[in-house]
């Protein structure tokens, strides 16, 4: 693709990946050159007053892959390594996310570059608040719905909300997901993306004749998804050995106590300092012995150096983009069960799609409905890939890919732009 700036190890991935598809597929290649590239990648300075009175600059992305399903739709990342390379490739896999969920949305992804725990309560609300206003004429209900991702809450969330509104003269709840209840946000939609992770594992586990209450699993990120996936895992009787955030890993073979660990974690935000179970630096934990592996935290983890120590079963990608193409062939050699990320991180994307569509409705479910309805979607996607998986004898994540891109293409083609 020539270097242009949104070049980066994680977009080399997610269109190095897409190619591979594109062969697999014998996809028009009009199409094909279209889908490489972001339909509007966009960069805005963000100037923010900080507590000690002087104002820094931050920079900002929204990066729209393509909306041929519907109205474009992804997350905010808060972190300090976001660039616009980082989230191309996001946007990229969440237009394939979609497609293969079956929702009539389309892939974006945004972000600032920045280290959310270092800003005060102030210094966040004040950025958000000018990066919302920043993208304000890009975003929309029908046009891009923004949504929370590594970095970022319910809080932020609100916060757009809020800012997006004062722009229009009224409340426009339906402009994010991911917000609380309280504004239109929908219920079960913390929880969904780690629920969903445990949804898939349910699938394979029957799939592999595993039986879960005498699994194991480690978690890599303590967050929004690795945090959720390991109370649910804990609840079907698997036993969580491991765990680890930015400050590192904590095994205990026995079991972690999770209750207290959660305790501890919201008590002081991090697993630092938690004194009953032993510390590991934050790499081992993928290489432990264990039934169930979860990458919960950043992209490119699972690489050709560390693939051949993974000892897992099932690797369930809670992330988006945790595994190289080199490792794609060293695991699959090794008979390791992938759960691909677009497939097993999409209970985030499907609340949020029901988030939308309540808000379009003013009519709101119960927790039990969103669960129910979240529970179906995953594992008919679940099934759809494990189907496509045994007919084209490929991979799992080749083929969830296969599927996602394939009703993309089919649906570019329907409109005519490209043949
Ligand atoms: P989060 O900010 O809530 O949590 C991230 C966690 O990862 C934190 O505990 C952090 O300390 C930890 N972490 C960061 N770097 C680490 C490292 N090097 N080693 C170990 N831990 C590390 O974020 P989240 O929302 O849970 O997102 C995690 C991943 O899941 C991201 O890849 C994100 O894109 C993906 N995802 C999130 C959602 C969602 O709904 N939040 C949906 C789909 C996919």
């Amino acid at each position: 693709m020539g270097t242009v700036e949104w070049d980066s190890p994680a977009s080399e991935l997610a269109v190095k990946q897409f190619e591979i598809v594109a062969e697999r597929l014998n996809l028009d290649r009009n199409v094909a050159a279209r889908l490489k590239r972001p339909d509007r990648a966009l960069i805005v300075s963000v100037p923010t007053r900080l507590d000690s009175g002087d104002v820094h600059v931050f920079t900002g992305y929204r990066v729209q892959h393509n909306d041929v399903l519907g109205p474009f739709k992804g997350g905010l990342r808060y972190h300090p390594g976001v660039n616009l390379g980082e989230v191309f490739a996001l946007s990229m896999w969440m237009t394939w996310k979609c497609a293969l969920a079956g929702l009539p949305l389309g892939g974006a992804k945004g972000g600032i570059a920045c280290d959310p725990r270092e800003l005060s309560r102030t210094e966040l609300q004040s950025m958000t608040r000018r990066f919302t206003a920043e993208i304000l004429n890009f975003i929309g209900p029908d046009i891009d719905i923004p949504a929370p991702d590594m970095g970022t809450n319910e809080q932020v969330m609100a916060w757009i909300m809020d800012t997006y509104s004062q722009h229009k003269g009224h409340s426009v709840p339906e402009i994010v997901t991911g917000k609380p209840v309280a504004i239109g946000g929908t219920l079960g939609r913390k929880d969904a993306t780690g629920r969903g992770v445990v949804y898939t594992i349910i699938e394979a586990a029957k799939h592999l004749k595993m039986d879960l209450s005498r699994s194991s699993a480690a978690i890599q990120g303590f967050g929004n998804v690795g945090l959720v996936a390991a109370r649910d895992l804990a609840q079907l009787g698997v036993k969580v050995i491991a765990v680890s955030d930015r400050s590192g890993g904590l095994v205990n073979k026995r079991g972690l106590p999770l209750d207290d660990l959660i305790q501890h974690k919201e008590k002081t935000g991090r697993l630092e300092g938690f004194s009953r179970a032993e510390k590991i630096p934050g790499m081992d934990l993928l290489e432990l012995k264990c039934d169930i592996l979860i990458p919960a935290a950043g992209e490119l983890q699972i690489t050709e150096e560390n693939a051949s120590r993974l000892q897992c079963r099932i690797l369930a990608e809670g992330a988006n983009g945790p595994t190289t193409l080199e490792a794609d062939t060293i695991l699959e050699k090794k008979g390791i069960f992938i759960l691909p990320d677009i497939l097993a991180n999409a209970g985030g994307v499907i609340v949020s799609y029901f988030e939308w569509v309540q808000d379009l409705q003013n009519f709101f479910w119960t927790e039990a409905e969103v669960n129910q309805k979240l529970r179906e979607m995953m594992t008919r996607g679940y099934r759809e890939v494990l189907q496509m998986s045994a007919k084209e004898k490929v991979g799992m994540r080749l083929a969830a890919q296969m599927i996602g891109v394939s009703r993309v293409a089919q649906a570019m083609l329907w409109r005519g732009l490209y043949a």
